[in-house]
This record gives structure tokens, sequence and C-alpha cells, in this order.
């Protein structure tokens, strides 16, 4: 299922829910927000739409060290072969880059960014006294190391998504908000149900994945 598909069930989800609850504009565009982010949650297991420029900056990242890498080396060696005096920590920063940017895959890059976006919702969390916040952070720190459809497309985390989700509401006063987060999520779960590799709902503790043919 692809992000897109995702992306508008989510968001009709959210209409659907603000109509429902509250129909004011601005608190429409806020469920249909929440909504439309929960349905993308679960695919912070791999690339996504969510991380989809993270995954650009890393490529960039992962060339910059390589291509770097090998210029510094070849300065240094320029700096050799003429007689001059040697930086080792120029060298050894060179040979370090080279073998970042060769052995560090793309992925394990653009995971560390999304962490990266994760511990700093965290850090924001902490200093705001948001728990809510502290948990989503924690959430997408964590969730990009996860085997992909694993346990972040489980039965599992719907409460725990609704927890945050209810901390969202508790604080802008928008009742109906943690209910709008775990139906915009669970539609996630639902729709990559009905894709030919399916969801192992109650992973791990049964490994069989659930599919249905429409
Ligand atoms: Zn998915």
């Amino acid at each position: 299922m692809t992000g897109k598909t995702h992306l508008i069930i989510g968001a009709l989800i959210g209409g659907a829910a603000a109509a429902a609850y509250s129909p004011g504009l601005e608190d429409s565009l806020l469920f249909i927000g929440v909504s439309a982010f929960s349905a993308l949650a679960a695919d912070l297991d791999g690339p996504s739409m969510l991380s989809s420029k993270l995954t650009k900056l890393s490529r960039r990242i992962r060339e910059l060290a390589l291509w770097g890498g090998v210029i510094y080396l070849a300065i240094t060696a320029y700096l050799y072969f003429s007689g001059q005096p040697l930086s080792p920590l120029w060298a050894g920063g060179s040979i370090a880059a080279i073998l970042i940017g060769l052995v560090m895959k793309q992925g394990a890059i653009r995971n560390a960014l999304v962490s990266a976006v994760g511990l700093y919702l965290i850090y924001h969390g902490a200093i705001h006294e948001q728990v809510w916040l502290i948990g989503l952070g924690a959430f997408v720190a964590w969730a990009p190391w996860l085997k992909h459809r694993g346990m972040t497309h489980t039965l599992w985390i719907l409460p725990l998504w609704g927890w945050l989700g209810w901390g969202l509401e508790q604080e802008l006063g928008a009742p109906g908000l943690g209910m709008t987060a775990i139906l915009g999520y669970l539609s996630h779960l639902v729709a990559d149900t009905l894709t030919p590799s399916g969801v192992k709902w109650l992973y791990p503790l049964i490994k069989k994945s659930f599919k249905l043919r429409l």
C-alpha cells in the first residue's frame, strides 16, 4: 500500500471525525492532520513518505563522506609525496570518511536521521513536560530500526497510539482527537491487511500474517 493511499484514507477519516466531533474549520484541519499523520506513522519502520526527505539527505551525506574523504586523501598523498609534513589527524579523518561512505548503508543513515528527529521530540517534550510528546518521540526514534511490518503493524500499538493522541487531546482541549488518532492508525493496518503480504496483527505472539482479499 503506497504512502499516498494511506494519506488519503487518513485524511478522509480525519474529515469525518471533525464533522462528528467539532465542525469548526480550524479544528477540522487539526483532526485531518492528526488522522493523516497517524495513518502514515506505522511505516516509519522503513523508507516512507514521512522519511522521504531524510532518505534524500542521507544519500547526500553518504556521497559527501565518500567523495570528501577521497579528496582529502588525495591532498594528503600529494603533501606526502612532495615531502611536506603530514597531519595524521587529516589522513585518519579522510580514511574514516571514506569508510563511512562505503560501509554505512544509506538506510542506516536515514534511520539515524529519523531517530534524531525522535530524540528532538523527546527533548522538547521533556522541557515542556509533555509526556505524550516524549512518547511520540520514543516511537519515532525506535520505529526505523524495527523490521518492516513488524511491531508497528500490530494490535498492541493501537492503545499506545491512542494514549499519545489522548495526551494531545488533553493539551489542546479538543475532544475526540485521541479516538481520531486511533482510527487513523487503524486505517493503516486495515489497508495493509488488504495487500498480498498482509499484517501480523498479533506479532510476536502469533507470527501468522492476516490478509483479506476483496
Ligand atoms: Zn504499512
